[in-house]
């Protein structure tokens, strides 16, 4: 029986923390708070940010919906984000994505002021994580990455790491992280061969591919760590890229899905608000 690597206990760890950082700038007078854009009416945005806005408040953080007709054109949203980088009321700013059709996402990476990207998707702060720099912010679900190894005490120095998907939100962030902490690194995609046998070697698996069940008995050893990034739903039901009931009996540790990496990714954006609004109130 593999050791269940637990998402909620590693974000309950992080809460206490976050709420004392909030106190402090409260008794200052700074109240951190996002500012969530989001263009139409998708059910999984709405589900996303009914999520966001409970476990913020939560914890004392505001949460403001922006919320534009699928009709906006790409001018009017960018002044509209323009206008939420300029307000102090707004430490942090994230996009729904996808955007419709009609809006280049690009230009959305290029309108959002670095300083409140806390969900790191303008090219300063990817340049700074792909840098290694510091003073930037992390994707927040390649960072529940490393904070869930991180609290569970899990070295990855030396180690073979393999991260499967290559996507800028989650795959290449996770693997810079990682390579940041002089794990080796291997990153697989669609068009690698014998995903398995690569996976099955590593000591470290971080599945990020959106597949469902893509890795399964054979693709483990006895000894792998596994972090199921995946979120699918098969049948209704979530799921993750690792097929859990056969693979949990044969490795050493596995997070769930649900209740593994995705729960501690709202807690890494409510660090990364509070430490913009420190950061822009001139603390650190
Ligand atoms: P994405 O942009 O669709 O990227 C998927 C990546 O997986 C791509 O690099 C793709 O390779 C690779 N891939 C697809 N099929 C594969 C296969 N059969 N074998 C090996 N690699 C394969 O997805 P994403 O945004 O990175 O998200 C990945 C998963 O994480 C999704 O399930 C998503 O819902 C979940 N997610 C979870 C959280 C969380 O908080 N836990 C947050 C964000 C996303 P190519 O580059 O060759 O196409």
């Amino acid at each position: 029986m593999a050791t269940i690597l637990k998402g909620g206990e590693v974000a309950r760890a992080k809460k206490s923390g976050i709420m004392k950082r909030v106190d402090a700038l409260k008794e200052r007078g700074i109240c951190p708070a996002l500012c969530i854009v989001m263009v139409g009416d998708r059910k999984d945005s709405h589900a996303y940010v009914k999520g966001a806005t409970k476990a913020l408040t939560g914890c004392g953080i505001d949460c403001h919906l922006a919320h534009f007709p699928e009709g906006i054109n790409q001018n009017q949203l960018l002044e509209e984000i323009n206008a939420i980088n300029k307000n102090p009321e707004y430490n942090g700013i994230i996009v729904m994505r996808p955007v419709p059709d009609t809006i280049r996402w690009g230009a959305i990476e290029e309108a959002i002021s670095p300083e409140k990207d806390v969900d790191c998707i303008t090219i300063k702060n990817l340049s700074k994580l792909f840098k290694g720099e510091g003073g930037g912010f992390y994707p927040c679900t390649a960072k529940a990455v490393v904070d869930t190894l991180d609290h569970y005490g899990i070295k990855v120095e030396g180690k073979k790491v393999v991260v499967v998907g290559r996507s800028l939100v989650v795959g290449k962030p996770a693997a810079m992280l990682l390579l940041q902490r002089n794990a080796t690194v291997t990153i697989c995609h669609s068009k690698t061969l014998d995903l398995g046998r690569i996976t099955s070697e590593a000591d470290i698996i971080v599945a990020a591919a959106g597949v469902p069940h893509l890795l399964g008995a054979n693709s483990v050893n006895r000894e792998s760590i596994v972090l199921d990034v995946g979120i699918n739903v098969v049948d209704g039901k979530l799921t993750g890229d690792v097929d859990f009931d056969r693979v949990e009996p044969l490795v050493s540790m596995i997070t769930p899905v649900p209740g593994g990496v995705g729960s501690v990714t709202t807690s890494v954006l409510m660090e990364n608000i509070v430490t913009a609004a420190q950061r822009l109130a001139g603390e650190i």
